[in-house]
Formats: structure tokens, sequence, C-alpha cells
């Protein structure tokens, strides 16, 4: 059997291993991508790519900042044809609680320290720019006009393609069956069609599936899915209405650039799976609690509901860092926000594995917190 080898082997196609690969390529490092099926088929094709620049902790806050600097020019950057919809109608987290418009008080501070154009809004001044919104029982907001939206699709689909263009080969329905270690040391990988290649360093992007992958060479994660639904409709007028996240039972909405809407809802009784389906429950609960909110869209029709996971942690916030196999990086558990954060996961990946410094502090992002019970906690979370 023929090795091949690799600088770098990075193991899944989602925007983290897509963008991370771009990023090597762009440096020349010789770099493989196994897929196990199509680039963007995980949580990042299945997101609502939500744009956000509303944390509570620094260090999301600085990489969130990245992000937001990077997408405004990022289709011409990757410059692959393909049109990555984004757009800059704002982001705004809706409190109906004295605790909760006292957490996003915090939170916009934070934002505001770091230059981050965050305000926190008055109901009074939320009607005055989107009078078709239902303020019952809101006691007020946080707004920031530079997030937004993006196509996730093929935000992912373009950073691979300019990874291919630059020399990266993107292997995709390519499952990887194992990883390869010896001695400490990572090796390689071995498909499931048998093919074995080896290289110093191998990046695991798999979502929630890098936990199985990771115990192939003895490595525990706590990793684990959870099932979100998602919902589109019909497109509409274009009324430029910003993503809206309703912090009393967790529904989202948001309109897209060609009209249509999207709707989503936390539900904490959803299985832990990878395996997608979609719940009348679902369809029912989120339909009555955005219309409550946006009583416009009253008689709009639903045109596609899906379901994706979550790579969740125990504290929802992701792992960057080396395993105690020397030469395994892994990059995964971002939970229910990580589809924005493929600029600087891959920024930050291609720095560890080149050995630079990565741009921002990445302790907190560490495996050995959950052993030593250190969790990072995101105040901004959903
Ligand atoms: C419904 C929903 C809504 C969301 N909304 C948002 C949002 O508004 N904003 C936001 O920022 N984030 C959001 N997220 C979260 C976001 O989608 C994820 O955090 C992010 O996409 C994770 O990206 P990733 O590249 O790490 O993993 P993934 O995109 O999951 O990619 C992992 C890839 O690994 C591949 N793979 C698995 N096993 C193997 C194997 N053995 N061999 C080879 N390849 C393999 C998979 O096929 C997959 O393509 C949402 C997620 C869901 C499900």
């Amino acid at each position: 059997m023929t090795i091949k080898t690799a600088d770098v082997i990075i193991v899944g196609g989602g925007v983290h291993g897509a963008a991370t690969a771009y990023e090597l390529a762009k440096a020349g490092v010789k770099t493989v991508l196994f897929e196990k099926e199509y680039l963007s088929s995980g949580g990042s094709g299945r997101s609502a790519a939500g744009l956000r620049q509303h944390f509570g902790t620094e260090v999301n806050l600085r990489m969130a900042k990245y992000n937001l600097s990077v997408f405004p020019t990022l289709e011409e950057e990757l410059d692959t044809g393909m049109k990555l919809e984004f757009t800059q109608w704002g982001y705004m987290w809706v409190a109906y609680s004295d605790s909760c418009m006292e957490q996003l008080n915090k939170n916009v501070t934070l934002q505001k320290s770091l230059d981050i154009p965050s305000v926190m809004m008055t109901p009074a001044e939320i009607h005055e720019r989107w009078p078709y919104l239902n303020l019952d029982g809101i006691l007020g907001a946080a707004f920031c006009g530079d997030d937004g939206h993006i196509n996730p699709q093929t935000l992912t689909l373009a950073y691979g393609h300019a990874a291919r263009r630059l020399g990266a080969e993107i292997k995709t329905y390519t499952p990887v069956a194992k990883l390869l270690a010896e001695n400490g040391r990572i090796k390689g990988v071995v498909t499931e069609s048998g093919e074995e290649w080896h290289a110093p360093k191998v990046l695991l992007t798999a979502g929630p599936w890098s936990t199985p992958l990771a115990a192939t060479v003895g490595v525990e994660l706590p990793v684990y899915p959870e099932r979100h639904n998602i919902l589109i409709t019909e497109p509409v007028e274009v009324f430029d209405c910003p993503m809206v996240l309703c912090l009393d039972d967790g529904a989202y909405f948001k309109q897209c650039p060609n009209g249509t809407f999207m709707f989503g809802r936390d539900d904490p009784g959803e299985p832990h799976t990878v395996e997608a389906g979609n719940s009348a429950k679902f369809l029912e609960g989120v339909t009555k609690s955005v219309l409550k909110r946006i009583p416009a869209l009253r008689g709009v029709r639903v045109v596609r509901q899906w379901s994706g996971p979550y790579d969740n942690t125990p504290d929802h916030n992701a792992i960057i860092d080396w395993t105690p196999v020397e030469g395994l990086l892994v990059n995964c558990g971002w939970s229910g926000h990580g589809l924005q954060f493929g600029p600087s996961g891959g920024r930050v990946c291609k720095e560890m594995l080149m050995g630079e410094t990565p741009f921002v502090d990445l302790h907190r992002f560490r495996l050995a917190r959950f052993a030593e019970n250190d969790l990072f906690f995101e105040p901004a979370f959903i």
C-alpha cells in the first residue's frame, strides 16, 4: 500500500476545517482535508448563520470583532464567484426580565471597552426603528448594527474552493475511519476505504463527530451533539429585519437578503444526536412564538424546515488546543455560535500549526479546563 503524506491533515470540512485549509494553503503549507460527505454538510451548512459581536467574555469578543472585520471583504478575497450574501442588518438581544437587562448591560459595557459599537435600547427606541415588532413584556435590548448574516453553505464552500485553488487537497466523500498515533505522537489517518495518510500534524475539526475520532487515539473530548431545528418562510418584501433573539423563550428570527424569514428556537428537550430530523412540535412552538413578536408575518408560508447538531461542551464554549497526543490539535465544541468564528478559528489554527503565537490568548479554550473544573462560562450564548 502506498502511504501518502502531507504537512497537515485536517479532518472535517465545516467552516473551521475549510477556513484553516485556506489559511494554510495561503501560507504554502501542504494540506489535505478529509470530509466524509460534502463541504458544509455538518453543523456549518445547517446553521442560522447569525453573526454577532454580542458576547460577554473578552476572548470571544476579540475573536468576534476579528470575524466582523473579515466578512465585509471575504467574498472578494476568496474570489470564487460564490455569493456570500453578507448583510449587516444588526443583531438584537431582547430582555424580558431585570436579570437579563442587567447581564445585557454588563455585556455592552465590555463590548464598548473593546470599541464594538453596541448600544442598549429602550422599548421606545426599538419601536421607533422597527415599528412592526410587538414589544409586549420587553424591558429593553442590546443591539449592534455591524452584526448580521451570511450564507453558511457558500461561506464554507468558498473557503474550500479557494484553498483548493491555492494547492490544498480537499477530499470530499472520504470519511476518516481512525486517527493513527505512535509513541504518543500523531502519525496520520486511515480513511474508510483503507487509504493511509501520514502527517506530523493533524487538526480535528469534525464538530460533534470529533469525540469518536479523538477516542481512536485515546483522547477524550467532552463534546456531544444536540439537535436544533430551524425553518425558512417564503420571501416577503424586504424590510431589513435584524436578527432578534428573545431571551424569554429562546426564539429567534431574522430576514435573509432574499426576503425569506428564518425562525429558530432553543428546545432543551431535543435529542442529543447527530441524526437530522424534523419535529412538528418545533414547527408549532416556533411559529407561535415568532408570530407573537412580529404579527405582520401571519399567513406567511413555511417552505423548508431542517435540523442540525450543535457541538456542545459542558460550558458551551469551544476547545482549541493541542491534545496529549503530540501533534494533534482540536478545534471543536462551538455549540450554537461556531459558524461566525470560521475566520478567527481558521486563523488561530493556522498560527498554532505553524508554530506562531495566536493573535488572541486561547487559554480559556484549553482542553484541560474540564478536568480542572475551571469551566469557561459565556453569559451570551444560545
Ligand atoms: C440549527 C443551528 C443553528 C445555528 N446557528 C448558528 C448561528 O446563528 N451562528 C453561528 O455562528 N453558529 C450557529 N450554529 C452553530 C454552528 O453551525 C457550528 O458551531 C459550526 O458550524 C461548527 O463548525 P465546524 O466546522 O466546527 O463543524 P461542522 O460544520 O459540524 O463540520 C464538521 C464536519 O466534519 C465532518 N466529519 C465528521 N466525521 C468525519 C469523518 N469521520 N471523516 C471526515 N469528515 C468527518 C462532517 O461531515 C462535517 O462536515 C448553529 C447550528 C445549528 C445546528
